[in-house]
């Protein structure tokens, strides 16, 4: 069974794009297809970010991937449907560019491109946030409403300045302790997307680490969060430093309670290095504390041997 057949099924629309991989690809012209389809790609990335061009450029990308030799070296077929994901995503049609990142994987795998892998694994998250977010704002329910709330608090905390702006990071801070984890989830990344809220978690990241450790890791989690991207490797200090400022790793912990892996975890520099484990209270030589993204329900990441 050829690739592409593995990967469409043999009945899907592109089996003509199968035949077309499996026999040598040329053009009238005598350009092979490979070459065609690195000019066309060349065409894509002229293309900007709006409705009208994720259209042709869902359109272009299409027309390249029915025309591709799947052994070339020319252009990364993991590249492509990568691509296709993400013009997908801007037009919120999530389940497509779910899709396409599958095949992107796939390919990924194939040709043993880590980091088109760990992309893939990263942008799948979001998809996945951003489709779940969606589906919650269409509800109409109080969720709904709860989202259209946190989005006005958004708006003042990151345009308005004084006592205002104030109550609106307070608020969307304190949703990060959020009986529901749609909620928090919600309110992280909302304040890792601006850098005016971004820089606030980083004060009150070095302020409460000796004073008030709950707060620090609240703030810690989205910081890490973003770091991490959805990605589930230790992340030296290195980055945390460059961006942040901060002298923290990033590590992911599976929850004591339900073995849900929590991703973005920050812990001091040597956090990484010490051995860590879970428990469900903070008797240890240092300890950080984290909501479980799917249980809800608080566990510590420990060691033994104090970290700092
Ligand atoms: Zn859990």
């Amino acid at each position: 069974m050829s690739f592409w057949k593995q990967l469409f099924g043999s009945g899907s629309a592109n089996t003509s794009a199968s035949a077309k991989a499996d026999s040598a690809p040329a053009s009238k012209q005598g350009i092979s297809a490979d070459d065609q389809a690195r000019a066309l790609f060349d065409t894509y990335k002229k293309l900007r970010v709006s409705e009208e061009d994720n259209k042709k450029g869902i359109a272009i990308l299409t027309e390249i991937l029915g025309m591709l030799d799947l052994n070339t070296t020319k252009l990364h077929p993991g590249v492509v449907f990568y691509q296709r994901a993400m013009r997908y995503k801007f037009l919120e049609n999530f389940d497509a560019a779910l899709k396409d990142l599958d095949q992107a994987l796939l390919f990924a795998e194939q040709r043993g491109d880590q980091m088109l892998e760990s992309d893939c694994h990263k942008y799948n998250e979001e998809i996945r946030q951003s489709k779940n977010r969606a589906e919650i704002e269409s509800s109409g329910g109080e969720k709904a409403t709860k989202f259209r709330e946190m989005e006005a608090q958004r708006e003042v905390a990151c345009y308005n300045s004084g006592s205002d702006a104030n109550a609106a990071f307070a608020a969307l801070f304190e949703d990060l302790s959020n009986p529901d984890s749609d909620v928090r989830l919600n309110a992280s990344r909302i304040l890792a997307d601006s850098n005016t809220t971004l820089m606030q978690l980083v004060s009150i990241y070095k302020e409460c680490l000796n004073s008030d450790v709950s707060r620090a890791h609240l703030a810690g989690r989205v910081l890490g969060r973003k770091l991490a991207r959805g990605g589930a490797e230790l992340i030296a200090p290195r980055s945390a430093e460059l961006i942040y400022g901060l002298n923290c790793s990033v590590l992911p912990c599976s929850c004591v309670h339900c073995g849900f892996m929590n991703l973005g975890i920050a812990a001091p520099a040597r956090g990484i290095e010490v051995p860590y484990y879970h428990q469900d209270n903070d008797k240890a030589a240092y300890s950080i504390s984290v909501i479980c993204d799917k249980c809800s329900r608080k566990f510590f990441v420990i060691w033994d041997t104090d970290p700092r």
